[in-house]
């Protein structure tokens, strides 16, 4: 319904700079700064202008807008000043959510940043001789070290052996999984042919195609096989003399099942050998460790496929390894400082952070601090530990602990759910969990899904035949009380 403006009301209205000169505002101006207060000012006068013309406010109601108009401005500029980015509490039992930001950095991973990165470091500086020094050899070392342990630990009297000489192997370090496929295909297939299994041309996350990623890296694909059924004679046979790689991709968000075959990773890399022809592997997510001591089956480590032969493997930082936002490669060291002088390598390189938070991480996994690297602790958690925790959750939102019986509104049951990885990471491994099923009367399970992300700390939950899971796996202990404290809120 329009009203009528009352036009006189205008002239009530104060100005920019009349408001600017009061007080109170001009005590926001000096905490804020000038330039936010002023926009702020700007935008709470015009939205009144707004309200006055379509009628919305009478003289009585501008008063009284008027009396708390420093108020209003002061939470005009809070609002123009808040984080868009921030944290929230990932209650959906998907340990690697890539909307949820991936892994969770470890204290140490934090700390090292922190120590490095606001201030001046050694990135790229030998400290002995004062010359240049490159930005890989901090976590180069690591990963040389990593490989050469475990290979040793795990082999003890197994038929396995050591990746070819760890130290013939180096990684190196760019923006994500993504660009390191790039860069590993530009450099050794660039203008000549990729041989891919079409079971294998997949697509993940919605933007990174395997298709999309070699026609940009100048590598021409050569599907062979069929979607469930690729041999290795098929790649035998589309081998010719403008062939520079084999690729084996992880398929990562799916399986198959079923009728049917692909070649083992052995048969690939004896055809590799015997054709003399590169074999490379995108593994996606990537673990450092052989997750089956993690309650995870089916996902291969990095060292299974670099002790396979396979030569040059790339993989995520922020998915099974659980460190920052990075793609590693992992290789031959001849292969990997061919892609180290190509010039795409300087365009996709990594910050000092990224390097700071990859050291602290990988220094866990040298010191076998798992617990201390959250994405592996996550995992290790048991349905048991969850559901104690639920348990007391659920006792705290439903009893009288809050004192009082708003909380009635509210049904929490704790039933057996399922947690996933995420990530790509065997898409069909699961976790047990114990979940807290909730519904809230006169509220949907959508809605009150909607008022748990609108808290703060934003709660972000599963819904799920009309009820709202609440997983608390991914939920960091600490953050239990303040889910008990959302329900309860939101509930009364
Ligand atoms: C996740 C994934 C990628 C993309 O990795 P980003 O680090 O997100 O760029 C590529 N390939 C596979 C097989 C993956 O699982």
């Amino acid at each position: 319904m329009k009203r009528a403006a009352n036009h006189d009301l205008f002239r009530d209205l104060p100005s920019v700079d009349e408001l600017l000169r009061t007080a109170e505002v001009n005590a926001l101006a000096v905490s804020h700064g000038a330039t936010a207060v002023k926009d702020a000012t700007r935008a709470v006068l015009a939205h009144l202008r707004e309200e006055v013309s379509s009628g919305l406010l009478d003289a009585p109601a501008l008063r009284l807008a008027l009396g708390g108009i420093g108020q209003a401005i002061e939470q005009q500029v809070r609002r123009t000043l808040a984080y868009s980015l921030r944290s929230v509490i990932n209650a959906t039992g998907v340990i690697l959510h890539t909307n949820l930001g991936r892994a969770p950095l470890a204290d140490e991973a934090l700390e090292h940043i922190r120590a490095t990165a606001g201030m001046y470091s050694n990135l790229e500086f030998q400290l002995e001789t004062g010359a240049r020094g490159k930005r890989d050899i901090h976590v180069d070392r690591l990963f040389k070290r990593l490989f050469t342990d475990v290979a040793t630990d795990d082999l003890s009297g197994a038929e396995g052996k050591s990746p070819a000489s760890s130290h013939d192997i180096s990684t190196i370090v760019v923006n994500n999984n993504a660009a390191a496929v790039l860069l590993a295909l530009n450099t050794l297939a660039d203008g000549g042919e990729v041989i891919v299994s079409r079971g294998e041309l997949v697509e993940i996350g919605g933007s990174f195609r395997i298709p999309d990623v070699m026609a940009k890296s100048g590598a021409v694909l050569r599907e062979v096989g069929t979607t469930n059924r690729t041999r290795i004679v098929d790649y035998e046979k589309a081998i010719n003399d403008r062939t520079r790689l084999l690729l084996r991709v992880h398929r990562s968000n799916f399986e198959i099942t079923g009728f049917t075959e692909q070649p083992s990773t052995a048969e690939l890399v004896a055809l590799a050998h015997r054709r003399s022809i590169p074999l490379m592997e995108d593994l996606g997510s990537g673990a450092l460790v052989d997750l089956q001591n993690f309650g995870v089956a089916g996902e291969t480590s990095v060292l299974d496929s670099l002790r396979a032969e396979i030569d040059v493997v790339t993989y995520s930082g922020d998915k099974l390894l659980g460190g920052p936002q990075a793609g590693l490669i992992s290789g031959h060291a001849e292969l990997a400082s061919r892609m180290r002088s190509n010039s795409l390598f300087r365009a996709l390189r990594v910050d000092k952070l990224i390097y700071a938070a990859l050291e602290a991480t990988l220094l866990a996994y040298i010191k076998r601090d798992y617990q201390s690297i959250p994405t592996l602790k996550i995992m290790q958690l048991t349905k048991d530990e969850i559901g104690t925790r639920a348990a007391a959750l659920a006792g705290r939102v439903s009893e009288s602990a809050y004192g009082s019986t708003l909380s009635s509104r509210l049904r929490v049951e704790v039933i057996d759910g399922e947690s996933v990885i995420g990530g790509g990471a065997a898409p069909s491994s699961v976790l047990l969990t114990r979940v807290l099923a909730t519904t809230c009367e006169g509220l949907s399970a959508d809605e009150l899904a909607v008022r748990l992300r609108a808290w703060d700390p934003p709660i972000i939950a599963r819904v799920e035949e009309g009820r709202v899971l609440i997983d608390l796996r991914t939920v960091f202990p600490e953050q239990d009380q303040l889910i008990a404290d959302a329900l309860h809120r939101i509930a009364a």
